[in-house]
């Protein structure tokens, strides 16, 4: 588990990325959002991230989610970013955590998210999120069906659309990841969604250079994840 200094120490390092990938970009470091992927950390390490001025947080598992946003319920300014797959069964958990949903790709998956967070007279802030590779087997909607799931999301007023979200197939190559970073922004321009969730530890620089409004980090900030992904 990281010490607090640790994880004050790999904040201020990634921030400091993100400045420098701003300002080779001619862009304006505040119009990034650094959201802090904290899947499998511990508590104690989101608590020393909120300590050192984190404030949106990612996790990747709904009951994990859950858990951790009745845990550090105190931490009054943290906001929570569904940012793995959602089953529909569980939507309703995730209108009661409050938190905003980048994983949304599908419109039965839609149509569940905005019948609950009516029941419930919220609104859920959403990111489509696209399988931008075109990889079989990979979430996101297929980008033939991007313009028919926006629409649903825009006729839903218990849905507040912020953005289109794309993790690119995981490459060696820049060209190839920089190529799937573009080509989400070009269908933002196209459909005129403005937010832009792409970018992580390894690639937030080709990312914010191709137009990401958010990356979503967790190695470069907490380390090494202390549960391997199962
Ligand atoms: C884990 C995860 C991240 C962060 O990955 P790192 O490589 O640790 O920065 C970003 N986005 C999603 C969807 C993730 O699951």
């Amino acid at each position: 588990m990281s010490e607090g200094r640790d994880v004050a120490a790999g904040l201020a390092a990634v921030r400091q990325r993100i400045a420098e990938a701003c300002a080779r970009a001619g862009r304006e470091p505040s119009s990034v959002q650094l959201l802090a992927a904290s899947k499998y950390q511990s508590e104690a390490a989101i608590r020393a991230a909120y300590a050192a001025g984190q404030r949106e947080f990612g996790e990747n598992y709904v009951q994990e989610l859950v858990q951790k946003a009745e845990a550090l319920a105190d931490l009054s300014e943290l906001r929570w970013h569904l940012i793995g797959r959602l089953q529909r069964n569980k939507a309703k958990d995730v209108v009661r955590a409050g938190c905003a949903v980048q994983t949304l790709d599908s419109l039965r998956l839609c149509e569940a998210l905005a019948v609950r967070a009516t029941e419930a007279h919220v609104t859920v802030p959403v990111f489509v999120q696209v399988n931008i590779s075109s990889e079989p087997q990979k979430a996101g909607v297929a980008i033939a069906e991007l313009p028919q799931l926006l629409a649903a999301v825009r006729a839903s007023p218990a849905l507040e659309l912020r953005g289109l979200m794309a993790i690119p197939r995981a490459s060696e190559d820049d060209a190839e990841t920089r190529s799937g970073f573009e080509a989400l922004r070009e269908l933002g321009v196209q459909h005129g969604v403005a937010g832009l969730s792409m970018g992580m530890s390894d690639d937030l620089e080709l990312a914010i250079a191709a137009g990401a409004t958010m990356v979503r980090v967790g190695t470069a900030i907490f380390g090494e994840r202390p549960r391997k992904e199962g």
